[in-house]
């Protein structure tokens, strides 16, 4: 065979295996569109990153590519880091708790940002981002995965309760903004050295950790006084960050799988964020500059009314005789893992002629999606499952809304409280039910730290107890009703 047609052969191989990635990426992504196709989403885009790993490593046998000696030498150090990095993934994936989810969605997402200004550093300290364009480009990528790294870190720090309040102090935007205009300038000098026009009385190499020390600690410092409950959407947010800075950086090494790969995730993170912001009622800019969340500066008014204890077995019963039931997932069920007794008991309604429905606020839980997971995981059919706008009308006609596990989702402070710190977000109305029988262990507060109305309701019973145990009493004592035949 022609020898140039065998050297050219390797690259064809790359090019065609970063498209065929791309492609799975994009097609993984749409079939994660619906519950039903979901998985098997997740399955192709795990293949499309499969694929471009060993693209990356085709590069080793391309001898028209620049970084080919480079790679050949660190080889074995990529393939050491890949089996310590896949390892730690598949053990932490097949071990983490439900409720841990979003901590290692922030932790996965930091260590992304960090990959894309890892790679910036190299090209940047290597001396192989060269010309205005591609040097700028590296330092936006570094700049952006560097915050998303630093970001993201905190995210999982305050979700993790290691740090569990919002830390501010006096001028802290406008900290924030000189450290932001410093990174801004360090950079502007490190290209300006980069064409022969050197500003600063540093080394390229001093000014270029200069610029990632000033980068992370902006991640550190925008995060920082953001209060807990707005962390999935910081989150989010760093996701997109994430993606973009990938993306930035598949531009420098030219490679279009990095770049589709990361515009995709870009574009999604953005999405996300803007539909979160929306379910709460706020802009993007109040969730990152104003203080959700921080209950101790919310002066509560007296709440009228008294909570009203109910036994669990009494409440099941009060359910098997209604006509029609809708269940409000909430945190709490994910805590008691009581997803798989609430279906037991769901399909004993269902078989005593009770309509039941599910009613899932989009940031119930503690993460998007985490209760339409949940209660897939327990066999919810898709189509008893649904989205707070496409139920919320149903309500004042249900004559029982049972409350399980959840608190903030439903909390009617956020219709009528102006002070509250939940105020303006959409919540499921339960309050309008007949009867709202609520499940909780005690008087514990829900996310933003704030008492809820709605226990205190005429309508409202408190069913106190872990909600897998609330929920085995209940099926005792539907079942010892007798009728019909146990499901
Ligand atoms: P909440 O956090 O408002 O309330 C959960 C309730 O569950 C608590 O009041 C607690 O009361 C109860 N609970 C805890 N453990 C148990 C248990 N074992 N059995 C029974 N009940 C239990 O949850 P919601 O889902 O209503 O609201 C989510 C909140 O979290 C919102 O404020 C949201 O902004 C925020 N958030 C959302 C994220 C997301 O993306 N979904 C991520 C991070 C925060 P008690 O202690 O008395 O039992």
């Amino acid at each position: 065979m022609d020898t140039s047609l065998l050297n050219a052969l390797p690259s064809l191989v790359i090019g065609l295996a970063d498209l065929a990635a791309a492609f799975l990426f994009m097609y993984g992504l749409h079939r994660m569109a619906s519950p039903v196709t979901a998985s098997s989403g997740i399955f192709v885009a795990g293949v499309g990153m499969a694929v471009a790993v060993l693209s990356s490593f085709l590069v080793a046998f391309d001898v028209s590519s620049t970084a080919q000696p480079h790679l050949m030498v660190n080889i074995a150090l990529a393939l050491v880091a890949l089996a310590l990095g896949g390892g730690v993934a598949w053990w932490s994936g097949r071990t983490v708790a439900m409720t841990s989810m979003p901590q290692m969605v922030a932790l996965y997402n930091g260590m992304g940002g960090g990959a894309a200004g890892a790679i910036a550093a190299v090209e940047l300290f290597g001396g192989k981002a060269q010309g205005p364009t591609t040097l700028t480009v590296t330092l936006l990528g570094a700049v952006i995965g560097a915050v998303s790294l630093s970001g993201s870190l905190i995210a999982w720090a305050k979700l993790d309760g290691v740090i569990n309040k919002p830390l501010r102090f006096k001028g802290q935007q406008i900290v924030n903004g000189l450290v932001l205009i410093a990174t801004g300038a360090v950079g502007a000098a490190i290209v300006l050295a980069g064409v022969g026009l050197p500003v600063l009385a540093l080394t390229q190499p001093q000014a270029i950790t200069l610029f990632f020390a000033c980068a992370l600690a902006l991640g550190v410092l925008m995060t920082l006084p953001i209060g807990g409950a707005d962390m999935p959407v910081v989150i989010s947010i760093f996701n997109a960050f994430t993606g973009l800075a990938v993306a930035l950086e598949g531009f420098v090494l030219q490679n279009p799988a990095l770049m589709i790969a990361g515009m995709v995730v870009g574009a999604a993170g953005m999405l996300l964020t803007l539909l979160m912001a929306k379910a709460m009622n706020r802009s993007v800019s109040n969730v990152v500059f104003t203080n959700f969340g921080e209950a101790a500066k919310h002066k509560q008014g007296k709440i009228k009314g008294e909570l009203k204890p109910m036994q669990p077995g009494d409440a099941g019963i009060a359910m098997r005789y209604a006509t029609s039931v809708i269940i409000v997932p909430g945190y709490g069920l994910a805590v008691a893992q009581g997803q798989g007794k609430l279906f037991e008991f769901v399909k004993l309604l269902q078989a005593g002629g009770v309509s039941v429905k599910f009613a899932v606020h989009p940031v119930a839980g503690r993460m998007p999606g985490q209760m339409d997971v949940l209660l897939a995981e327990a066999g919810v059919p898709y189509d008893m499952i649904f989205q707070l706008e496409d139920i919320n009308d149903d309500f004042k006609t249900t004559d029982v809304a049972l409350v399980i596990g959840a608190n903030d989702v439903v909390n009617p402070a956020a219709r009528t409280d102006k002070s509250s710190p939940i105020f303006g977000m959409p919540i499921l109305d339960a309050d309008q039910a007949k009867q709202v029988l609520v499940v909780k262990r005690g008087e514990g507060k829900g996310y933003a730290g704030i008492v809820n109305s709605l226990f205190y309701g005429d309508n409202c019973h408190m069913v106190y107890g872990d909600a897998q145990a609330v929920l085995v009493q209940m099926i005792e004592a539907v079942r010892g009703l007798g009728l019909p035949a146990a499901a």
